[in-house]
């Protein structure tokens, strides 16, 4: 990487975490006719949170947020400049409804052309006002009676589409799910109390911006110490936590036996199931065991106590658990074995070795290198078992 290319990203990063609100807030301050007397510098500094927020999203491709935080812009508009019909708050919570339900397709996908369009109508409500913003004002705000309790459409369609959104979260557990569910709680307020919005506006707005932000930094801190493929904490992860163990710990370093195998003879995927199916089993490590994917095929297991009774019980848990239950192998070329085989099913045990050890005080590395010596002699000795170091 050219100097000149490693000072471009470092300007462009500073610009968009750090420079882009603070320099926008002090031009704002010092603004020759006072910006100032029209909005606070809460206000400023929320549209600038959000701003920075969408272009952060972008960076992530996250489009969905990135239209989220410009619906929430739009709502904080509709409510800033009150006396401005109720649509022009009610249209974009409808839009926000839609956001978690929308699949990720870049800035052409449905959720960019969505906010477009209410923008549009939302700006053309504003600038008409008259009768089309008040049929639609009673059209989203009028009250409805369902079940003896009056409630608008638009507070009814925003609860519905809150309800679902957590379902979905629950399910698909995604971290920018969390920040698209949370801006749509912030705005229940302003469907359910249309009539009080404006006083509200800012902090109705911030929550929102705020869910949006915690959902961003969840989804950049899965990418940072998730593996992808497993879900289980990466290497980082594992060397943070290195940093602050107490003096006595113990580690097992875990290796699929012949993994290789099952790549070369039914795919790559097949590969992945496996190292899916180990990682699941892997991630209820017993006796305060926590697992990471070391790399490739192999895993370590952290215990933050030397106890090796109950460590070694842990990992040996683990190990039949992995084994126990046949791996059903899926996928393109399950069906070629069987028929050379006379009708056998394509079903392979999945076995692991294992090294411990236990750490009193000695530096890290050393402990990794007597759990990785174990794992070799385990290797050596047949595999499919777990040596303790001496
Ligand atoms: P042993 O019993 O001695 O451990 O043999 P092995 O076949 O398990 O070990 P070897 O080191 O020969 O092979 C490991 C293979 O794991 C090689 C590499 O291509 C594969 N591998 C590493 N990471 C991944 C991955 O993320 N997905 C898949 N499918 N394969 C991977
Ligand atoms: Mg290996
Ligand atoms: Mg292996």
């Amino acid at each position: 990487m050219s100097i000149i290319t490693t000072i471009f990203l470092v300007m462009r990063a500073l610009l968009l975490a750090l420079l882009w609100p603070s320099v926008g807030l002090v031009i704002a301050s010092q603004w020759p006719d006072g910006l100032l007397r029209t909005f606070s510098m809460i206000e400023l500094g929320m549209v600038a949170l959000a701003l920075t927020g969408a272009g952060v999203a972008v960076s992530f491709a996250q489009w969905r947020v990135f239209t989220a935080f410009i619906l929430v812009l739009t709502i904080w508009s509709g409510l800033r400049f009150a006396g401005t019909p109720a649509a022009m708050v009610g249209l974009p919570i409808l839009a926000l409804v839609l956001l978690p339900w929308l699949r990720e397709r870049g800035i052409t996908g449905t959720g960019p052309a969505l906010a477009g369009c209410i923008i549009v109508l939302v700006v053309a409500l504003w600038a008409r006002g008259g009768a089309p913003a008040s049929s639609a004002d009673s059209l989203l705000f009028h009250p409805l009676e369902i079940l003896t309790t009056e409630i608008s459409l638009a507070a009814l369609i925003t609860l519905l589409g809150l309800s679902g959104a957590l379902v979905r979260l629950a399910i698909r557990r995604e971290a920018i799910d969390i920040g698209l569910a949370g801006a749509l709680a912030s705005s229940i307020p302003l469907v359910l109390a249309p009539s009080s919005l404006t006083p509200g506006a800012l902090a109705v707005t911030a929550a929102a911006v705020l869910s949006l932000w915690s959902g961003l930094l969840l989804h950049a801190w899965r990418l940072a110490y998730l593996d992808e493929l497993t879900g289980l904490p990466n290497r980082r992860a594992l060397e943070e936590r290195i940093q602050r163990l107490p003096r006595q710990w113990a580690v097992a370093m875990l290796d699929i036996d012949h993994f290789k195998k099952f790549n070369d003879r039914w795919g790559h995927d097949v590969g992945d199931q496996v190292l899916r199916r180990v990682a699941a089993v892997l991630a209820r490590a017993g006796a305060g065991g926590q697992a990471y994917r070391y790399g490739g095929e192999e895993f370590s297991v952290i215990f933050p106590h030397a106890d090796s009774e109950r460590a070694a019980d842990a990992i040996e848990r683990l190990r039949l658990g992995v084994s126990r239950d046949p791996f059903q192998v899926r996928g393109d070329r399950a069906g070629a074995k069987r028929r050379g085989h006379g009708g056998g099913r394509d079903t392979q045990r999945i076995t692991l070795s294992a090294g411990l050890t236990i750490a009193n005080g000695e530096p890290p590395e050393s402990v990794f290198d007597k759990a990785d010596k174990a794992l070799y002699r385990a290797k050596a000795a047949g595999r499919n078992r777990l040596i303790q170091a001496e």
